[in-house]
């Protein structure tokens, strides 16, 4: 294969991860006085099935004849990717990471600056109400793609910001000994925000075990469910194990106990169609980047009931209705949560990056790179000495959880990162490391893994040409 990128010079070929967070959780209470005005209980929003396609349960009857036909059609997608025409050897697996972007979403972005550029919700003159308009339209789009109002919609920087936004905000309306329940198999996203806020308030995690299989442990999330529960919050789909997660009945369970459900969508939302009133969530959260949009952008859905009880995040201009020497009075959500000028090209050209998912179909995305992490799934099997993490096919049609696109594992007596820069001189961008998930990693006692994750664009010659190089890496290294 040609190389189309020079593999990185000083790729450390046997780091391992250090320590860990502090031992937060014994934490001193700090008494706080506890702000009332929130309701815990749950939402009015009918709790029904996991909207999770049943396209992406493994195994129906036509799936080698539907994987091929896909795959014909993903070789016709990449040219609508300007990075993967430039680079048509590339076999770019890293899409949990970042997916690339294809040329609408430049163009979007480029357009904005030369045929609209300027601030928002400021300017009288036609510009910039021009400006403001696509701004907002960008906002009616996003609210569109996930069911839920304009108002609710907040842009943010991304999934990490979503939660540091929510942590800080809901986190000033919690009291000490409250208890907030996240997973095992979170993202640092979704972890440390809440460590933060349990050093500053007193707030007590509690923690969802994992199978040996790479499942919540749905038993043990029941008995952590207390009278003291305020929030539960969990990723959708796991960008490590590839876990998708029965998030509706978690919320349900959840709603009954009376606490909230916040959901971490960045691997979700380009695979599949995610409709917030089905899924149940008060919050959900995710990233532009990830699903063939802009970086700099993300979005924090709020149901506007608790957006309009929780306090600002950021404060600065457009957050407010007025400003005295005193004190100010916030504007209404969700520009209570946009202090300062926003990503404005970005949330413009990631209504553009919706529309081109929409068009395709995330739900059948989805559908394909499952049935490509399948097939790589059942390679990676007969090579001696790998380690898969994530669930067993096998046993997935017994439970409520499935799998998605993305497969990590580890090739005995061969570092992941030594593996990676080795693929990477064959043509492959596949990530090693711990994945931005310490505790996950810790769990299944693997330092380093590399993962594979598949985008719209991948196809099953990168799928069949990988175990070849994996292979070959058995005899090389
Ligand atoms: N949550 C999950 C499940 C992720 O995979 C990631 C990124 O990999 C994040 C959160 C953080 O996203 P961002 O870096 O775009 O804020």
């Amino acid at each position: 294969m040609k190389q189309p990128f020079v593999a990185p010079k000083g790729t450390p070929l046997s780091s391992d991860f250090q320590g860990g967070p502090a031992p937060i959780l014994s934490s001193p209470s700090i008494a706080l006085p506890q702000k009332d005005g929130i309701s815990f209980a749950a939402s009015s929003v009918p709790q029904t099935e996991n909207t999770i396609p049943s396209s992406v349960s493994p195994s129906p009857p036509s799936e080698d004849s539907s994987l091929t036909a896909l795959s014909q059609e993903a070789h016709r997608l990449r040219q609508e990717f300007p990075l993967l025409r430039a680079n048509p050897q590339l076999a770019y697996l890293d899409n949990a990471a970042t997916t690339q972007k294809p040329q609408v979403v430049l163009e979007a972005e480029t357009a904005f600056y030369s045929e609209a550029c300027a601030n928002v919700h400021r300017a009288i003159y036609s510009l910039g109400e021009a400006a403001t308009e696509q701004y907002e339209a960008a906002r009616r789009r996003v609210a569109a793609f996930i069911g839920v109002r304009p108002e609710e919609v907040i842009f943010t920087r991304g999934t990490t910001e979503g939660f540091n936004l929510l942590a800080h905000s809901l986190g000033e309306l919690l009291a000490p000994g409250d208890e907030i329940i996240l997973s095992e198999m979170e993202h640092h996203a979704n972890i440390v925000p809440w460590q933060l806020l349990a050093q500053r308030r007193g707030v007590v995690l509690r923690f969802i075990p994992l199978t040996d299989e790479g499942l919540l442990d749905l038993a043990a999330y029941e008995k952590l469910l207390s009278p003291r529960t305020r929030l539960v919050s969990v990723t959708l789909v796991s960008n490590v194990l590839g876990t998708i997660n029965p998030v509706s009945r978690i919320g349900e369970l959840a709603h009954e106990a009376g606490a909230l459900l916040a959901v971490d969508a960045a691997q979700a939302a380009p695979i599949m169609k995610l409709d917030v009133p089905t899924l149940g969530a008060d919050f959900l959260a995710f990233s532009g980047h990830k699903m063939y949009g802009p970086f700099g952008i993300g979005v924090l859905y709020g149901r506007q009931e608790l957006l309009e009880k929780l306090p600002p995040f950021l404060g600065g201009g457009d957050m407010i209705r007025e400003v005295r020497l005193d004190g100010f009075t916030p504007a209404e959500p969700p520009y209570k949560f946009e202090a300062g000028t926003p990503p404005i090209s970005q949330a413009v050209a990631l209504a553009t990056a919706i529309e081109w998912l929409d068009r395709h179909g995330p739900d059948r995305f989805g559908h394909y790179e499952a049935l490509l992490g399948k097939r790589l799934y059942e390679g990676l099997r007969t090579i001696p000495g790998v380690r898969i993490l994530g669930p067993d096919y096998s046993t997935l049609h017994r439970s409520s959880f499935k799998r998605a696109g993305i497969v990590s594992f580890t090739l005995e007596g061969i570092h992941a990162h030594d593996l990676s820069a080795y693929l990477d001189t064959k043509g492959f961008a596949l990530r090693a490391g711990h994945h931005c998930a310490h505790p996950l990693a810790r769990r299944f006692g693997v330092v380093s893994s590399l993962r594979a994750s598949f985008g719209a664009y991948n196809t099953i010659e990168e799928v069949d040409a990988l175990l070849e190089a994996l292979e070959a890496a058995r005899e090389e290294l």
